[in-house]
């Protein structure tokens, strides 16, 4: 635990580890969890206070695992978000298990990311003012990691808590309602913004310096996976799953375990082709994706 400012503390062990994120608490007339997956230390911590409020950035376990364990908080989230954290078989379905299922995964998906169902209370919004007395924040809809994932603007404090959008990370876009456009779009707007630090999901959260720049580099990271994947078209790969063993997505080498990563990358690569569809790059017939008539030339004129 770490006090950024009067009554708002951050909740970080400042690494990457799964399920777990980077929380706030803000201590209150209203006593508010932002997110509430917090490393175990911190949960110890947390958990002998009253929490009166949870609000949370998306439905994913590293972000609300904990809303389970405060039967007496209301919790709020994007309405998007509301039906995966109710039922684990919405939210393996939204991972892609359906569409590229295996049955060595599955059966321990939902227990390794600590899934705990909780509905929700209630709804937050794109432009919502959330006061907890002395504090208040703004909820910012930045869609694309997946539909109703949002920031929180705390403008008196200049920072934004920016979830999964992490220029110290890569883009994540593994949803059935995951957008490669939504993406650019939630990045460019944290842009504008123009804040004076982000605060992310998960690893050091403090981002601070250079901030647009670091930005613009991590939306770069989408395009250059799209010019990676039209190269590989190019090749003659004709499928998501072909696609998805050059793991595009993670530099070339899955993460451990694989076998999860795997349908991560497949479901981006999706997500990718749907994106070059609609700009005209390629064109799908069945389950094979090619490049639109023009594109090899363009290609090989690049060399
Ligand atoms: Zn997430």
């Amino acid at each position: 635990m770490e006090r950024l400012f009067p009554r708002i503390s951050l909740l970080s062990n400042g690494k990457f580890t799964l399920p777990y994120c980077n929380c706030l608490w803000i201590e209150d007339d209203i006593n508010c969890l932002v997110d509430s997956s917090p490393p175990e230390e911190d949960w110890q911590w947390i958990s002998d206070h009253r929490i009166d409020l949870i609000v949370n950035s998306h439905g994913h376990s590293d972000h609300c695992s904990r809303n389970f364990a405060c039967p007496e908080a209301q919790v709020l989230m994007h309405p998007a978000e509301h039906e995966r954290v109710v039922n684990g078989e919405i939210y393996l379905r939204d991972y892609g298990f359906d569409l590229f299922p295996d049955d060595s995964v599955r059966p321990h998906y939902l227990a390794a990311v600590k899934y705990a169902p909780r509905q929700a209370n209630g709804e937050i919004q794109d432009g919502q003012t959330i006061s907890t007395g002395r504090v208040s924040f703004k909820v910012l809809g930045l869609p694309g990691h997946s539909a109703g994932h949002c920031g929180f603007l705390f403008p008196e404090q200049g920072f934004v808590f920016t979830a999964d959008i992490n220029p110290d990370a890569k883009p994540f876009f593994a949803m059935l309602d995951s957008d490669v456009d939504d993406f650019i779009n939630s990045i460019e707007r944290l842009r504008n913004l123009n804040p004076e630090f982000l605060i992310t999901g998960h690893g050091p959260a403090l981002v601070k310096g250079n901030i647009s720049k670091r930005l613009a580099a991590y939306r770069d990271i989408l395009f250059e996976q799209e010019e990676k994947i039209l190269a590989l078209l190019n090749t003659g790969k004709r499928t998501i799953r072909d696609l998805a063993k050059e793991a595009v997505c993670y530099d070339g080498r899955l993460p451990q375990p694989q076998a999860v990563y795997y349908i991560h990358e497949c479901m981006m690569d999706w997500k990718h082709l749907q994106r070059l569809e609609r700009l005209g790059k390629v064109i799908q017939e069945g389950e094979h994706y090619y490049l639109a008539p023009g594109q090899r030339s363009v290609l090989q004129t690049l060399g």
